[in-house]
């Protein structure tokens, strides 16, 4: 046996016993004579006391960091105890011990706090691995697989594998492709997701399917993405949607008090998609603050399709407004004392390039309730004070207003809520709060090429398997998915096309989405048209799953949730990257690996490919 115990397991009631440890030399201290050893393993670090009749030893081989050692000795109290250490009330006194094997000097330091810069960590992740600060994600990431586990297991769920070699699917990204080399000139692509398979398990008969699974996505990576990533990927059969949305939920809250002993009682928010757009100005939005904005006015094409149509402000001769699309404020509270430099301060902010506004306009609400505003001059106090109102606004409290395109002044809007709720400290990343976004689009109009299929033309919003709201398939049939003036496609019915749709939202991020699948070949098909797949194009790269459709499909649902992100977001952390153990970087680069690499000129012969001319 190598070792009795860890190195994070010895405590007062084993004094006087013998143990044997092994681990890694974590420092190496010689106070006269003795040497002193933190002797670290994956469980912790216990201090070793190597007497003075061991030193011809040491002499002979000293240690250094990151040795591997095997240490035999008695437990003992020690003098000066560590309070920081569970194991700091003991140390061992060690009467031998040998070098399981030497460690070049570890290029950065093995402590939480490391000298080592991102590239270096990367590079050496086998060693970053070893550090508290990474293992402790490492270890949280497993318990959130467990628990995933458990709970499915325990309400039904098998776990079935989908191939990994296979024929695009489509969720929206660009394919990972194979070359095959017993196919000459043709290519297996990598799922994007196990989307279709596991629509076919629900035609098999598997009612609860899950799989925690690797999914690839050849998109430009913005910071917080992966090639390679994983979901918790589910479906069931002969389900609604709130069935669903209480199974899931239910995961997540198991989740929470299996991994973080947090009981997380409260009811599950359901919101519409338009609801969380106008009133956070995104679909992922954070509540674990209000702040909502609000619509002071609405663009055309809201107006027009029987949303509240009021309008909080007319034109008024202020241009700003009066040629803006839409123009939406924001109230916040306690902030009507900031300085006129804190105000220049913040409207730069939504100046800059990322952010993409004009300037800024503000109301402040006064103690004695009056108001005062940069725009004073275009709207009464009356006007003003209906604003205030509106935006449930206290004396004491700013608001902001923004105005400008739609799109562009809803983001801002939405931006700025975030950074302001992050200056006043209300995005506390140990507060969760999850919330479903239900009835989103069914289409999303691409003014850009997304996928390699072209750019001017209706997209799946969520993926081409799922369905419409039923009182919306007549829209969809009845009308073409033509658009002729591009500018104006937000007017074309296929805009307003709800689906069956749904997202989980964790305090700000979406962590899991999904939706109820058409299962009827019929309408699948009518979808498939409505995208622009003619029946060539559908029966060559969907012609299974329609004939599976053939043979008696159930009507099911699923989703599937953003593993990754989900252990970063429990872990109160921005990036997925660090709850990943072998992760690549924003260049899609493993740099450990140093992947992609080339290959040899005989690989490219015989997968019947060329190499890229230079
Ligand atoms: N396959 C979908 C995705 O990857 C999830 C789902 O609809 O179940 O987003």
């Amino acid at each position: 046996m190598y070792r009795t115990h860890t190195c994070g397991e010895l405590r007062p009631n084993s004094i006087n016993n013998t143990v044997t440890l092994a681990g890694w030399v974590q420092t190496v201290r010689k106070f006269g004579a003795i040497t002193f050893v933190d002797l670290r393993d994956r469980y912790g670090i216990t201090q070793l006391v190597l007497a003075e009749s061991l030193n011809e030893q040491l002499d002979k081989t000293p240690l250094g960091r990151e040795y591997v050692l095997q240490a035999t000795g008695t437990v003992r109290e020690r003098t000066n105890k560590n309070a920081n250490l569970p194991t700091g009330e003991v140390e061992i006194a060690v009467s031998d011990f040998k070098i399981l094997n030497k460690s070049a000097t570890p290029p950065f330091t093995i402590q939480d706090d490391t000298d080592g810069g991102d590239d270096l960590r990367m590079k050496y992740r086998y060693l970053d691995l070893r550090r508290n600060a990474v293992k402790k994600n490492i270890e949280l990431r497993y318990a959130v697989n467990r628990a995933t586990r458990e709970y499915l297991h325990q309400n039904g769920f098998m776990d079935i594998e989908t191939p990994f070699l296979i024929k695009s699917t489509p969720e929206g990204a660009r394919d990972f492709v194979v070359p095959s080399r017993m196919n000459a000139g043709q290519f297996y692509a990598l799922p994007q997701s196990p989307q279709t398979f596991k629509q076919l398990l629900m035609v098999s008969g598997y009612d609860r399917y899950f799989q925690i699974t690797k999914c690839f996505r050849d998109e430009d990576l913005r910071a917080d993405r992966q090639p390679e990533f994983t979901q918790i990927d589910c479906e069931m059969s002969f389900v609604e949607q709130d069935d669903i949305l209480n199974m899931f939920e239910g995961l997540v809250k198991y989740i929470f008090k299996h991994v973080k002993n947090i009981d997380y009682n409260q009811a599950v928010e359901r919101m519409t998609y338009d609801d969380a757009l106008w009133n956070y100005g995104n679909d992922k939005p954070d509540i674990r603050f209000d702040m909502k904005i609000l619509n002071l006015k609405k663009p055309h094409h809201v107006l027009s399709q029987k949303q509240d149509s009021r309008q909080l402000i007319e034109d008024a001769g202020f241009g700003v407004f009066d040629n803006a699309e839409t123009v939406l404020a924001i109230a916040i509270p306690a902030a009507a004392d900031y300085t006129r430099k804190q105000m220049d301060e913040l409207t730069d902010w939504v100046k800059r390039p990322q952010i993409g506004m004009q300037g800024m306009v503000n109301i402040k609400c006064n103690a004695d309730g009056s108001v005062k505003s940069s725009v004073d001059k275009f709207y009464s106090e009356e006007k003003l004070k209906a604003i205030v109102a509106a935006a449930d606004a206290k004396p004491g409290d700013l608001i902001l207003v923004l105005a400008g395109k739609e799109e562009l002044t809803r983001k801002a809007t939405s931006t700025l809520r975030l950074e302001m709720a992050e200056r006043m400290g209300l995005r506390k990343p140990d507060v969760f709060k999850m919330l479903w976004v239900v009835d989103f689009p069914l289409f999303e109009f691409a003014l850009e090429d997304q996928d390699g299929g072209g750019a001017g033309r209706w997209v799946a919003r969520h993926h081409p398997f799922t369905s419409p709201k039923p009182e919306e398939i007549d829209t969809m049939i009845n009308h073409g998915p033509k658009v002729d003036d591009l500018e104006k496609y937000l007017e074309h019915p296929y805009a307003r096309i709800k689906a069956n749709a749904y997202d989980l939202v964790l305090n700000g991020n979406e962590i899991g989405g999904g939706s109820i699948r058409i299962f009827q070949r019929e309408l699948q098909e009518k979808m498939f048209a409505a995208l622009g797949l003619d029946q060539h194009e559908q029966k060559e790269k969907f012609g299974f799953l329609l004939g599976a459709f053939e043979y008696g499909a159930p009507p099911h649902g699923g989703l599937a949730f953003g593993f990754d992100r989900l252990c970063a977001i429990l872990g109160g952390s921005e990036s997925i990257r660090d709850f990943i153990a072998f992760p690549k970087n924003n260049a899609g680069r493993d740099v450990m690996l140093d992947a992609p690499g080339e290959i040899a000129d005989k690989q490219y012969k015989e997968l019947h490919i060329k190499p890229a001319q230079a």
